[in-house]
């Protein structure tokens, strides 16, 4: 495609929705990739907005109909990205940014080794934890057991961290939003993001990121 592929992924609840949506204030240019997914609308989200909420037998169809560029089953509900996502951003030449998991992006890599791949991390299961229960609380959704199936997860998506090529840990908000900026800005060709956007190279396995991972590890 003529515009760039990002794919973004992190562990539900550290704070990835936040962190797109302020970058999409502050940078021009880059289109969201509307997901399918089979699960309920949660809070304020609406169809079309969020995500386009359908039914597992739809989901179905489309999958034997070949119109995903890469699908998952995500805590008990599948979720996938349609190619006419990417043909649509193609067609205008933008940048399409995906919010996708571990499986999905990994696909998607296999197949446009080109995308740029952007793994977000929490600073800590702890906090996580709190995000997790914050949102739920905000949603008037305390079920603890899907808090506890992510908190579950989320260990078994930071073993991928290193799939990816850059890494940054949403701890203070503006912060990340900063890295976030200069990660995308630097591969558009903007070499004064260079210096910032390097540190969150996973090549460069920043004290940082190895931190956050071996707390994950306890
Ligand atoms: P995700 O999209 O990764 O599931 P959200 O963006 O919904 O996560 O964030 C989960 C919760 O954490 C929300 O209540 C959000 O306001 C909060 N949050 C996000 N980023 C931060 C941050 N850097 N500091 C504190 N709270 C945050
Ligand atoms: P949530 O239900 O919290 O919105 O999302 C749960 C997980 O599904 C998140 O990790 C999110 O990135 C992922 N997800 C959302 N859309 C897609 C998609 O189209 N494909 C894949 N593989 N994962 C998705």
């Amino acid at each position: 495609m003529a515009g760039i592929l990002f794919i973004i992924s992190a562990p539900s609840g550290s704070g990835k929705s936040t962190l797109v949506s302020q970058l999409r204030t502050l940078v021009e240019g880059l289109d969201f990739s509307i997901s399918y997914t089979t699960r309920s609308p949660r809070g304020s989200e609406e169809n079309g907005r969020e995500y386009y909420f359908t039914t597992r037998e739809e989901f179905e169809r489309m999958v034997a109909g070949g119109d995903f560029l890469e699908w998952a089953e995500v805590f008990g509900n599948y979720y996938g990205t349609a190619v006419s996502a990417l043909r649509h951003a193609k067609e205008l030449g933008r940048d399409l940014l995906l919010d996708i998991d571990v499986q999905g992006a990994l696909q998607v890599m296999r197949k446009m080794p080109e995308a740029v791949s952007i793994f977000i991390l929490p600073p800590s299961p702890e906090v996580l934890e709190k995000r997790l229960k914050n949102r739920s609380a905000a949603e008037k959704m305390t079920d603890e057991d899907v808090i506890q199936k992510r908190l579950d997860g989320a260990k078994h998506e930071l073993d991928k961290v290193w799939d990816y090529k850059y890494a940054l840990v949403n701890d203070v908000l503006e912060n990340a939003v900063a890295e976030m900026r200069a990660v995308v800005l630097y591969e558009r060709g903007d070499q004064d993001c260079e210096a910032l956007a390097r540190t969150c190279s996973t090549d460069s396995a920043s004290p940082r990121l190895k931190a956050v991972l071996e707390a994950f590890e306890e």
